[in-house]
């Protein structure tokens, strides 16, 4: 065992830095990946170095490299080396923090490491509740049963069919996906998301918002929630959140963002402003397998109503240890029951690089971001969204012009495997190209390789 740790130690070192040669989308074939598994017949046992080469020879091979410094994706990051530490450390002592009194420290360093990021948002509510889930998706839910709880209490015991009068919930149309399937998941339905339309800064038309939650209330729906997106997934957008809480405080409605992505500019001072208004929501998803850069399987879910937590998920279970004096038990608190220890990688990625460390990063993301538009913009594309955050959708005027089809374009980038960036279909309909800067590792000289990339890959369209 003992060598095997030694061995994934030198691996880890400067993996994605050292690896000039790695390509960020290597050839995947479905069939030969089956082949090569199919020595594993789990008929009789392999030596673990055996096993352990083969797995980092796979992955190498097999995998789209997201920490690669040359992967401009969707919001998956490089992982810092105190995050990969935390998940062995958590997997080494496996601590069960199901209830606090089988856990505790691993459960007051959960708290302690939630509190400090309820500080950066400026949350101060005395009934404040946080807990780590497994991503913005459960988070998001959380906050679904959190308000469904509060609105609807007979609900719990008795089910939706006992309302007489169907919920509705409203989102801009560039909201997260996770919203339709909770809505599937819940019992509510799809019916009950109103997905309102965006103004020309495609954030969510707060008129056509109060518009149609007019109108549901006129037809006998029952509104009881307004989720506002600050960092939209395909283009980085913030809705107008104090906006967004004044309709809510006029009509009783529970105010929660979606904050997945972008809630880490909260450690930002000079981004941080960005997100005014997030204060004031009832509940708020950030993801910490984002932008702050630890392994994937954590988010975070915030609110200041721990009472609607408990109603939605308090049970009695008489096999559990027994509640320890003043304690909440996270099984009684959150969806989970068995609960593996999803904040430490957070807590030892705070502690080793200090709130300012963090700050850093973000800005560096920010500004690199910025050096991406310049040079876009510079050699003649288009950059379409209107953001500061470092996610940039754009085109070029050939492209239109020519038909040319982005998928096209993206198909050769892959197949050549030396970056990836992905497409969106934006409001018009319009296809664009779409890059984020996600990797810790990428700097200056990994963008201009991009652009030069994008310049040789559009070059051939342009001759014909
Ligand atoms: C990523 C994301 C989600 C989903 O989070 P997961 O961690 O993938 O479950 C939800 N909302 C937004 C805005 C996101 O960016």
């Amino acid at each position: 065992m003992e060598t095997m740790f030694e061995e994934i130690g030198k691996a880890a070192k400067g993996f994605y830095t050292t690896h000039d040669g790695l390509k960020v989308t290597p050839e995947i074939s479905a069939e030969e990946i089956q082949k090569e598994l199919s020595k594993y017949d789990f008929e009789g046992p392999h030596s673990l170095p055996d096993i352990f080469d083969d797995v980092m020879k796979y992955l190498k091979k097999w995998t789209v490299h997201v920490p690669h410094p040359n992967y401009f994706g969707l919001f998956n990051p490089a992982t810092t080396e105190a995050s990969i530490l935390a998940d062995a450390i958590a997997a080494l002592f496996n601590p069960q923090l199901a209830a606090w009194s089988h856990a505790p420290v691993a459960n007051e360093i959960e708290k302690h490491t939630l509190d400090f990021v309820r500080t950066r948002i400026g949350l101060f509510d005395n009934n404040f509740f946080g807990c780590f889930t497994t991503g913005g998706s459960e988070a998001n839910l959380t906050a679904i049963l959190a308000a469904l709880a509060s609105h609807f209490p007979s609900y719990l015991a008795k089910g939706l069919s006992s309302l007489h009068v169907q919920p509705v919930f409203y989102l801009s149309k560039n909201a997260h996906g996770s919203f339709d399937k909770i809505c599937k998941n819940v019992g509510i339905g799809t019916e009950a998301l109103r997905k309102i339309p965006t103004d020309t800064s495609w954030k969510m038309d707060t008129d056509k918002l109060r518009a149609q939650i007019k109108q549901d209330i006129a037809d006998g729906f029952h509104p009881f929630m307004v989720v506002g997106t600050a960092g939209t997934t395909s283009a980085g957008i913030i809705d107008p959140l104090q906006q967004l809480k004044s309709i809510c405080k006029e009509y009783d409605l529970w105010f929660h963002v979606d904050a997945a992505w972008a809630g880490a500019i909260v450690f930002s001072d000079r981004l941080k402003p960005l997100l005014n208004g997030i204060q004031q929501a009832d509940s708020i998803t950030i993801d910490a397998h984002k932008w702050f850069s630890v392994p994937l399987g954590a988010g975070m879910f915030f609110t200041n109503h721990k009472k609607a937590v408990e109603q939605a998920f308090n049970i009695g279970a008489d096999y559990m240890p027994k509640k320890s004096s003043g304690m909440d038990d996270p099984y009684v608190t959150t969806i989970q029951w068995s609960r593996r220890f999803i904040g430490l990688k957070l807590f030892i990625t705070i502690a080793e690089r200090g709130s300012s460390g963090i700050e850093k990063m973000i800005d560096r993301f920010t500004d690199l971001g910025d050096y991406l538009r310049q040079q876009l913009t510079s050699r003649n594309w288009i950059v379409l969204n209107n953001t500061p955050l470092p996610v940039i959708c754009f085109t070029h005027p050939q492209i239109k012009k020519k038909g040319i089809r982005i998928d096209d374009i993206l198909e050769q980038m892959y197949d050549r495997g030396n970056y990836w960036i992905s497409a969106v279909t934006l409001k018009n309909g319009e296809e664009a190209f779409r890059a984020c800067i996600t990797s810790f590792h990428t700097t200056e000289k990994h963008i201009d390789g991009l652009i030069k990339e994008l310049d040789t890959l559009i070059k051939p369209f342009m001759q014909s």
